[in-house]
């Protein structure tokens, strides 16, 4: 079968894989019906993940329909349609019982699915604790609609949570790419009275106060974002702050604009290490929370997608068939034709 596999720093390529087979009494086989290429896919193409092994099929965020189960899967039956999570959990752990399975200490947990064993860019993939790494879709929800519950739609929805957004708050969340669109759409879920996107781009801005995702926009390249929050917020800054961008500028934005005795939840990835200016901030009393999502929601998720709360469909901008998938990582990473997402059909 054709799958998308990463060779080495700066080298992925279409290569033949044999079909996957159940190798642990808890695994899943799915046959893949739509996936997506993540930036996350990106950073691994550039070196940047170490964890990621070379050989292996990317992609970590796909629907599917369950093929096979082991004898240990309790929940699934061959048939299903189902969502990946992007994290394996064995759900057993310290960490699993509370709620905390990014930080699962079983030798498999964490992101496992296309960095450290085979992903869901190829037409069948393995996934390990089946019955927490796949989430049953409900009827009447299609592929696009759920294809980004166990990675950005989760992260995004994750997030919100971290927030304590209370009914009528002030919340801004810095960057408006994939994530934080679905970060947007999730804190939608708390009725904040005022909603902010943050970013560069003007396209994505627009986008997001067209899909009512935002009340108000602003472009740090065009305005003080700072002194515009606070215009916005009787002179206090945010109730709440997502940081979901990852630049320095951006890190310290999330501080700036949020009132004193704020949340500040850090999602973003970063490339380096960042600067809390303690001394300045004395006195804000600010509550700082960091990322790396806890991705066990994703039933939670589509019950809000079934019910039509939650969206994320609108941000697949590209179809491509597998066999393309090399064209469709030169758009995306060229961010060419104003890609958001591209959906592979296997
Ligand atoms: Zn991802
Ligand atoms: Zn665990």
């Amino acid at each position: 079968m054709l799958s998308v596999v990463y060779r080495g720093k700066g080298d992925f390529a279409l290569l033949e894989k044999p079909v996957p087979e159940l190798l642990d009494e808890k695994d899943a086989i799915v046959r893949v019906t739509l996936s997506s290429i993540c930036s996350s896919d990106l950073h691994i193409k550039h070196g940047s993940v170490p964890r990621a092994v070379p050989g292996i099929t990317v992609g970590h965020e796909f629907v599917g329909v369950v093929e096979a189960v082991g004898r240990g899967v309790k929940k699934l039956t061959p048939g299903m349609r189902v969502a990946a999570n992007v994290e394996t959990f064995c759900g057993e752990c310290f960490f699993c019982k509370r709620g905390f399975v990014n930080n699962c200490t079983d030798k498999n947990g964490g992101w496992a699915l296309g960095c450290r064993i085979d992903g869901g860019q190829a037409p069948y993939v393995r996934v390990p604790f089946a019955d927490n790494g796949l989430t049953p879709i409900p009827e009447g929800i299609s592929d696009e609609k759920a294809l980004f519950t166990g990675d950005i739609l989760a992260t995004g929805y994750w997030a919100a949570g971290l927030g304590e957004i209370q009914p009528a708050d002030a919340v801004a969340v810095i960057g408006a790419g994939p994530t934080g669109m679905c970060t947007l759409m999730s804190c939608r879920l708390y009725s904040p009275a005022l909603l902010i996107a943050i970013d560069t781009d003007e396209e994505r801005l627009a986008l997001a106060k067209e899909k009512g995702l935002a009340d108000v926009t602003l472009n740090p390249l065009t305005c003080n974002v700072e002194k515009e929050v606070k215009a916005l917020t009787e002179g206090r800054g945010a109730d709440t702050v997502l940081e979901v961008a990852g630049a320095k500028s951006t890190f310290e934005l999330a501080w700036r604009i949020a009132r004193p005795n704020a949340v500040v939840c850090v999602v973003a990835l970063y490339d380096e290490a960042q600067v809390l200016p303690l001394p300045d901030m004395y006195g804000k009393n600010l509550i700082f929370k960091t990322g790396g999502v806890d991705g066990n929601k994703c039933e939670e998720i589509l019950r809000l997608i079934r019910a039509g709360r939650l969206d994320p469909s609108f941000l697949i901008t590209h179809r491509y068939a597998l066999k393309d998938a090399m064209a469709a990582y030169e758009l995306f990473e060229g961010k060419r034709d104003g890609v958001i997402k591209v959906a592979l059909v296997p």
